[in-house]
């Protein structure tokens, strides 16, 4: 059942776009997909709690903290399909008569890796799994259980805040974990006869338990857009829901019966009143919170003067690039995280003058 897994891509152009994850999707088939691959000495375990990731929780260099089948088995009993989900194989050296791979470390070569949601469970048995609750007693005090309260509230990060510094590959599992553990939390009954529903292939379907309906994960295709005009300032918008300072790209999901680009046209004209035209496809990535992949476009300003709606959006305003650094300076605007495909797109602009 071992045949090498998929090609990766060769691009990252974004940060939450990661790569070196071959899918494998035909070993979803094997029942016994655990059992194969528990065994071998690189095979991990990627840990997600609430929509976040187990992580190294180190904010300078940071990594997914993975553990070994061994752990998980120790901590949770048997591992099926419906617990455990396989995200993919890195490596291309998978040998198909021996399903030996080379000894190699985490994140080298042939490290099979799956992931398990353990969202709802005893926070000392997160924090037991990724090795932080060595000083569990049997007569904790008060200030251990605090102790304990703080580690765990950090071993988990939101990949929000953490992406943009994850190596590519650790990139591609945090969010192929994320994406489906988003997925299952919404999923538990099925949407044609209300009855509830169980995990097959390892994690990649959904079955009715009644009508035996299938639901696959699912990715809504949202597009964002640099808009620039004739003298080459971008245009920027603040949503009411934001930070007060914060301004960023308009985006919006691609409704039913419409391309990406004419979402396009349509989000910045009903957002800010402005027509734009020679709208083009730049880059895509997944944005699993909870479930989209955002399309990168640019666009150029044909006619309209700025008008917001005033509730969703309450401004947008034309930024030259000394206007906007000297905004940035002052606090007067604070742009979006450094994993948003919208900052991507911001600095590009930003660079471009240079
Ligand atoms: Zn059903």
């Amino acid at each position: 059942m071992m045949e090498s897994a998929d090609p990766t891509p060769a691009q990252r152009p974004f940060p939450l776009a990661g790569q070196g994850v071959g899918r494998a999707a035909a070993w979803r088939q094997n029942r016994d997909l655990w059992r194969d691959l528990a065994g071998l000495p690189t095979t991990r375990v990627v840990l997600v709690r609430d929509g976040e990731i187990a992580w190294n929780r180190d904010p300078i260099h940071p990594a997914l903290a993975m553990v070994t089948p061994q752990a998980v088995v120790a901590a949770l009993g048997e591992v099926g399909p419906d617990l455990a989900w396989f995200l993919g194989a890195t490596g291309d050296a998978w040998d198909p008569a021996t399903r030996a791979p080379a000894q190699a470390p985490m994140r080298g070569e042939n490290a099979a890796v799956f992931a398990i949601d353990i969202s709802g469970r005893d926070p000392l048995l997160a924090a037991a799994l990724v090795g932080a609750a060595a000083v569990v007693r049997s007569d904790i005090s008060r200030e251990t259980t605090a102790q304990l309260a703080g580690i765990d509230a950090d071993l988990f990060a939101n990949l929000r805040a953490i992406g943009d510094g994850l190596d590519a590959t650790d990139t591609a599992l945090g969010v192929t974990a994320v994406a489906l553990a988003n997925w299952h939390s919404r999923e538990g009954y099925c949407v044609g006869c209300g009855a509830s529903t169980r995990i097959a292939e390892w994690g990649w379907i959904r079955i009715c338990a009644r009508c035996e309906r299938l639901a696959y994960p699912r990715t809504d295709p949202a597009m964002i857009v640099t808009v620039t005009d004739s003298s080459d300032r971008i245009l920027l918008a603040h949503a009411s829901a934001w930070p007060p300072a914060r301004y960023s790209l308009l985006a919006g999901f691609v409704e039913p019966g419409e391309s990406a680009e004419q979402a396009v046209i349509r989000e910045v004209f009903e957002e800010t009143g402005i027509a734009v035209g020679t709208v083009r496809y730049a880059a895509s990535q997944p944005w699993p919170f909870p479930s989209s992949l955002m399309l990168a476009f640019t666009a150029e300003h044909i006619r309209g003067g700025i008008r917001v709606d005033g509730e969703e959006i309450t401004d947008a305003r034309w930024f030259s690039r000394e206007e906007l650094e000297a905004a940035l300076e002052t606090g007067a605007v604070e742009l979006p995280a450094a994993s948003s495909i919208a900052r991507v797109l911001i600095n590009q602009w930003r660079a471009a003058g240079d």
